[in-house]
């Protein structure tokens, strides 16, 4: 049996693809110590893993202090949540032994942990993966197009901000790259190699596993009675970007009372009360079990969030996508390349737009059909049984 320190950070969206991962690797005899937010802690206590908890407040408040506008501010920001997570961890951990060190590929300061571990490290990647290539020339477009004025205080501030993690912690930062991907010598990917963009230029050390789907257990009082058998439209923004009252009011004028049935997910940020009067045919939630929904649904109306997007197509669910911020964009236009879905522009969005569009996506055939193709390659893929094989194969050789 081997110990296995497991960082993560504080969202849902980095959280859920890993309870599988660690379900899979303590049936095998590993013992797993996992780092999160409190919010998380009953979650990832249910898959056998002893869970041990940072400051969840203080890791967002040092996260966006770092600045929302620019890539660069964001990697701020992630330097910035070092003291948070680091000496939290450390003291956690104090004349324990690990053997190997699992951690996201964006929160948790991973690398730097693993550095100074001196752990055998696996990157655990939620979203699509990035090529070192792909992410300077992404940073370079940020230098040629922010102005100077700009530009200069944000890179100042990412040179001293990698002064300061080398004092404190004795771990050289080289990159940009190095703290958004977290680079390590196993990558897991939660994606297929088909649907990751330019697939085919990541080496071997990128191991792409498919979707990460398990069962959770948070979820139990929603009845899924009322939406057997029916026409059903989910509707969800995610668990971040999800402060959207304007729209949610908007799907209640494009969908309200027709024949569909609609859940919607709002979110915990917006009151249902301020939402004002509810058509008929909706369900409004603060949170649903999303994946059982899915299973009934015919069209999800979504901001592309990579797991609700895997979620949507590994039911075979054709997607409305509507990106809010962050990866959300390129999940996008992956869902249109495959032929799944379409997106819609939030930005001035109409309650004629979003009716048409729903409309075209539930009756031209072809969306559904790319969908299937989609469940059926998601289906075969190895998910977490395949990532605990590659992760246990890594560390063999070590
Ligand atoms: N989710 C859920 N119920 C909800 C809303 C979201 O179970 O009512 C889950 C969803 O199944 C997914 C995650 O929250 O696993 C959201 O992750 P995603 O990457 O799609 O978006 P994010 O929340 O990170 O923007």
């Amino acid at each position: 049996m081997a110990r296995v320190l497991f960082i993560n950070g504080g969202s849902e969206g980095h959280i859920n693809p890993t309870i599988g991962v660690v379900q899979e690797l303590i049936s095998r005899g590993e013992e797993v110590v996992y780092f999160c937010i409190e919010a998380y802690r009953e979650r990832m206590e249910e898959t056998g893993a002893i869970v041990r908890t940072f400051d969840g407040q203080k890791l967002i408040k040092a996260f966006i202090s770092g600045g929302r506008n620019y890539v660069l501010e964001r990697i701020n920001g992630l330097l910035l949540t070092a003291d948070i997570v680091i000496p939290s961890v450390l003291e956690q951990i104090k004349g324990e032994h690990f053997d190997y060190i699992i951690h996201d590929s964006m929160f948790g300061c991973g690398r730097i942990l693993a550095h100074m571990l001196k752990l055998p490290a696996i990157n655990s990647c939620t979203s699509f993966a990035q090529t070192e290539a792909s992410f300077v020339s992404m940073l370079e477009q940020f230098h040629t197009s922010v102005p100077a004025e700009i530009a200069k205080p944000i890179s100042d501030t990412f040179q001293s901000l990698t002064e300061k993690v080398k004092e404190k912690y004795h771990v050289e930062i080289h990159s940009p790259y190095e703290v958004f991907c977290n680079p390590a010598p196993l990558t897991i990917v939660y994606t297929t190699r088909e649907f990751q963009p330019d697939g085919e230029a990541f080496d071997h050390s990128y191991q792409f596993v498919g979707p990460s789907l398990s069962s959770r257990t948070n979820q139990k009082d929603f009845d899924l009675t009322p939406i057997q058998g029916k026409s059903l439209i989910y509707i969800s923004l995610g668990t971040v970007f999800n402060q959207a009252i304007d729209f949610y009011k908007l799907c209640f004028e494009a969908l309200g009372d027709t024949e569909h049935t609609i859940v919607m997910s709002i979110g915990d940020k917006v009151h249902i009360s301020d939402l004002g009067e509810i058509p008929q045919n909706f369900i409004v939630k603060n949170y649903v079990p999303q994946t059982d929904v899915l299973q009934h649904a015919k069209l999800f109306i979504t901001h592309g969030g990579m797991n609700s997007a895997h979620e949507g197509l590994y039911y075979g669910v054709p997607l409305l996508v509507i990106p809010q911020s962050a990866d959300q964009p390129i999940i996008a236009e992956q869902v249109s390349k495959v032929g799944a879905g379409i997106t819609l522009r939030m930005q001035g969005v109409t309650v004629q737009q979003l009716r048409e569009a729903a409309d075209h996506v539930l009756s031209d055939s072809s969306y559904k059909k790319a969908a299937a193709c989609m469940q059926q390659s998601f289906q075969e893929s190895g998910g977490y049984v395949q990532a605990v094989d590659e992760i246990l194969e890594y560390i063999s050789q070590h």
